[in-house]
């Protein structure tokens, strides 16, 4: 398996392959990798000649130092795991002075009002420095496909704004979260969580789908308010918020009007902020 650190070395190698017809998938990632990942570099691996999957933590995604120091890391059982999977892996870890050779800075972009909601209020500039840093990675990385999780649907919805904005001949394929037995959404935050608080996560999921139970039987404002009381009764538990908003622009709605819906969860267990979020029909 290749590795790659340097951007030049791996645009020019990339480049080779592009003219020799070689199709190439991307899958962006901060490491820490978990079944969730895998299943889409083995989505790209099934639609492409190579997949690039990068492995690097986004200082200027965090809007918290602590968040971005105590943020898992191994890259040696990364790079195992990944050699064991396929040789059609070529793996992207640059430092952050190679991505940021211009200083560790965040780029504007028109996120079209997808960025005001939801993560965008409650993590102040995240999602600019997500989009920093995947326009970097798209601009060097000629990708065909590019593979994002739905368990960041609001990071996805952004990422394809960014495309359309950008112009990027890349198309974004919207992957399924990965959920371990009980439901849990597979994250790399959850090594930090023990057995019981990641049994009390669960309960993120059960309010989802609690949602998707009631929401043709009573109203937005009271499935919110149900789900507020039920998850106050956790001590673990600290909701930041619940919404049901338009699966298009995000907005949150307070009845429904079409069938595109989702439903969002985004709360601390254990001290451990965890997002969710499931398409209630
Ligand atoms: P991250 O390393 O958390 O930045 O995630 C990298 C990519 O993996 C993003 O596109 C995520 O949405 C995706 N991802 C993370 N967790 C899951 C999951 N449980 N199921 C599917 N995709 C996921």
């Amino acid at each position: 398996m290749l590795i790659f650190r340097d951007t030049s070395r791996v645009q020019n190698h990339l480049h080779n392959l592009k003219n020799i017809g070689k199709t190439i998938g991307f899958v962006p990632t901060m490491g820490s990798l978990h079944d969730g990942h895998i299943s889409l570099v083995k989505q790209s691996l099934i639609q492409t000649d190579i997949t690039v999957v990068s492995i690097f933590i986004n200082p200027t995604q965090f809007n918290n130092i602590d968040d971005l120091k105590t943020y898992p890391s191994d890259i040696d059982k990364d790079l195992k795991l990944l050699s064991s999977i396929s040789d059609k892996i070529i793996v992207f870890n640059p430092d952050p002075d190679e991505l940021y050779s211009g200083g560790i800075r965040l780029e504007d972009f028109n996120f079209n009002g997808l960025d005001k909601y939801m993560e965008g209020e409650f993590r102040k500039h995240h999602f600019s420095g997500v989009a920093t840093v995947v326009n970097k990675l798209f601009s060097f990385i000629e990708a065909d496909f590019a593979y994002f999780g739905e368990k960041d649907f609001q990071q996805l919805r952004i990422i394809e704004n960014l495309i359309k904005e950008k112009k990027f001949k890349i198309k974004l394929i919207r992957c399924e979260t990965i959920r371990s037995k009980d439901g849990l959404a597979l994250s790399s935050r959850n090594n930090k969580l023990d057995f019981s608080s990641k049994k009390i996560a669960t309960n993120l999921f059960k309010a989802l789908n609690f949602a998707k139970e009631k929401i043709d039987e009573i109203s937005i404002d009271e499935i919110e308010q149900k789900i507020w009381d039920n998850l106050s009764n956790f001590k673990q538990i600290k909701l930041e918020y619940f919404v049901i908003a338009d699966e298009q622009n995000l907005k949150p709605i307070k009845t429904i009007k079409s069938s595109k819906n989702r439903a969002f969860i985004a709360a601390y267990v254990s001290g451990v902020r965890l997002i969710d979020n499931i398409k209630l029909y």
